[in-house]
């Protein structure tokens, strides 16, 4: 048949695994045991519906022999099988593989630490073979077919011989170089070993054809060697294991091989629970978003067994989606194998295992919160955007599940706090939790409006993330505490005497204002002198609900709802340059709206909000600087 080439994007993960340096390379095993488990699972699932299908479970098996004059390595199930088109669709083609998405947003990283990110599949087998060879017969299906692959240029597919259904997959290893001893994985010991790391807890048995040894019959001394099949892994699920004999690296070799993140998870939660509801469950906490984490595609859920089966591998009624990131495996025995997704939603054992689920989450993250608490920023930095969507995005009906949860930043600690230490550390006269939002922590600390609290000796949370303002809005309040933006024109820390006199400054000045606001034009609703400012000469702050930095993010999303913050411009009254605009007042008026119009797109500057008109506003620095 004539030889297919790879789509562009399969060509390059494939070149990156004929080329790599990765020196983990043993991996490959790994997948494609993963692969060859996931094929009998298949089968499995489909014999349920499926009388037709004879194969016994006690028959589903993993095979690897070993050719050592040959260099071919080959590794068999007789799972469900694949027919030419899944051949060519699931081997031609890395549509959009995730590590090559992920290869091309960072394009710094080099390819070790890319392949050490994912699950990099089938395709890790060109690491260590210069030639693959997949021969498979599809369950329901009387051919068979063989793919051929010898790197980049293309691969073929034609009919072929093979008697039982599953597939075999044919490594021709590459040759020995100073470097590379690629005839090690024809050796039983480098074998065992890679199976006992990463494959133990396969629920099919792995077996291999090994050399032993035993006395010659009738021989006291005399040893002969002779051939057997033994089966390499325990077969025990990790989570059907006592915590106790498990160790920290058979918990991540799990983690990596099951979910493709080779960088250690934040936590591992095992848990289990007799009674009603019967449940084993195996919870991990990734340390970093997934490179699709924040794409539509992304699907929460767990495994779910139930029996020993496979029913589903993404059952997202397990976990709530404010815990999307959770990975992880949940046997039952109390479902029946054929439930579907539908009658899923509402079986009990499912709710009454996810009820329980999330509040162990909820439990093992407060304890990293409050025991690990430099894990828990990384936690926080990687999903911490995932809490607060799970608070906003409900009007704050989750809010008793997540706030205790929340950490922002605060200006007194110079660390992340939560809320609670914020309330229990509140000064006397602190009646408000106050906070402020802008890009960074450096720019909202350059804030004219945070002086003031600042300076009253209060401490403040500084929202850098574009969610957390949403999100505090959401919560109204914590623990009776009102929250109040520091760009909140009704913030008022003045004494009474105070306010008396500024009030009385302000209508004394009426008429300027009212030509300064005119100057500026609709996009504001007020102009006022302010005491709240000391060094800075002005000050933008909003009337109502919306904020400045809300009405920014909202404009900017994809959406035609479109909304406008009530801005004030706030005049520092004890800045010299109240003087300079009740001259203009008296002498040019013209000149005083120029001065307007630069003031007020100072404050936009200073909050980090655009000006619509730079050209205009350079024009008039530059004709007054020029003066
Ligand atoms: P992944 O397993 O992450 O989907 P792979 O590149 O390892 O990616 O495999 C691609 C697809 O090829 C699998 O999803 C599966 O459908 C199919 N496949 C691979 N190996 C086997 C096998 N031994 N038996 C049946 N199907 C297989």
């Amino acid at each position: 048949m004539k030889k297919k080439e790879f789509k562009s994007s399969s060509k390059r993960v494939l070149d990156l695994m004929i080329n790599s340096i990765y020196t983990n390379k043993e991996i490959f095993l790994r997948e494609l045991i993963s692969n060859a488990s996931d094929a009998e699972d298949k089968l499995v699932f489909k014999a349920l519906t499926d009388s037709s299908i004879k194969t016994a479970s006690s028959d589903l098996k993993i095979v690897i022999e070993r050719d050592k004059d040959a260099r071919i390595l080959k590794i068999t199930d007789n799972g469900i099988g694949m027919d030419e088109k899944e051949l060519e669709e699931n081997l031609g083609t890395i549509a959009e593989s995730g590590s090559l998405k992920f290869k091309e947003e960072n394009k710094d990283q080099n390819d070790t630490s890319i392949i050490g990110q994912f699950g990099v599949g089938f395709y890790s087998a060109f690491m260590i073979a210069k030639k693959v060879e997949v021969l498979s017969k599809k369950y329901n299906s009387e051919k068979a077919y063989k793919w051929v692959s010898e790197g980049t240029d293309g691969y073929t597919i034609d009919e072929c011989d093979k008697k039982d259904i599953g597939t075999t997959i044919i490594m021709h290893l590459k040759d020995d170089t100073e470097d590379e001893k690629y005839s090690e994985y024809l050796e039983e010991y480098t074998i065992r070993n890679i199976v006992t790391k990463y494959s133990d807890y396969i629920k099919y048995p792995i077996m291999m054809e090994v050399e032993n040894s035993r006395l010659k019959d009738g021989s006291k001394d005399e040893y002969e060697t002779f051939k057997e099949m033994v089966t390499l892994n325990t077969m025990v699920p990790l989570w059907k294991k006592a915590k106790k004999d498990i160790t920290e690296e058979e918990y991540n070799n799990f983690y990596s091989s099951r979910f493709g993140d080779y960088d250690k998870p934040l936590k591992v939660i095992h848990t289990n629970a007799e009674g009603l509801t019967s449940y084993k469950a195996l919870l991990f906490v990734p340390s970093h978003a997934p490179f699709d984490y924040y794409y539509k595609e992304y699907k929460r859920g767990l495994e779910l067994y139930t029996n020993g089966v496979l029913i589903m591998d993404k059952c997202e009624e397990l976990v709530p989606e404010y815990y999307s990131f959770v990975k992880g495996v949940v046997d039952t025995d109390d479902l029946s194998l054929n439930i579907s997704r539908e009658t899923l939603q509402n079986d009990r054992h499912v709710i009454a295992i996810a009820k329980a689920l999330e509040s162990k989450i909820h439990s093992e993250l407060k304890d990293m919160l409050e025991n690990d608490f430099e894990n828990y920023k990384k936690f926080f930095e990687a999903f911490g955007s995932q809490i607060k969507y799970g608070i906003y995005s409900t009007y704050g009906m989750n809010k008793d599940k997540l706030q205790d949860l929340l950490v922002f930043y605060s200006h007194e600690k110079q660390d992340l706090i939560t809320l609670d230490e914020y309330v229990k550390n509140m000064k006397d006269g602190q009646e408000e939790i106050y906070y402020a939002t802008g890009e960074t922590t450096d720019k909202i600390d350059g804030l004219p409006q945070v002086e003031q609290i600042k300076n009253k000796g209060f401490d403040i949370l500084y929202l850098t993330n574009y969610l957390d303002e949403f999100t505090v809005n959401a919560l109204r309040e914590f623990d009776g505490k009102k929250f109040k933006n520091a760009a909140d024109s009704s913030l008022d820390l003045e004494t009474e005497e105070e306010k008396k006199e500024i009030n009385k400054i302000n209508e004394d000045n009426k008429d300027m204002l009212k030509e300064i606001k005119e100057a500026i034009g609709d996009d504001i609703a007020d102009v006022r002198f302010t005491k709240k400012l000391v060094n800075h000469p002005v000050c933008l702050t909003s009337e109502g609900d919306i904020s400045a930095s809300m009405e920014k993010v909202i404009n900017a999303m994809p959406t035609d709802e479109k909304v406008n913050a009530k801005l004030v411009l706030e005049i520092n009254e004890s800045h010299s340059i109240c003087n300079k605009l009740k001259e203009l007042y008296k002498t040019d008026k013209e000149e005083l709206k120029k001065y307007a119009k630069i003031l007020y797109s100072e404050a936009r500057l200073i909050e980090g909000l655009s000006i619509e008109n730079p050209t205009q506003i350079s024009n008039l620095i530059c004709e007054i600087m020029a003066k």
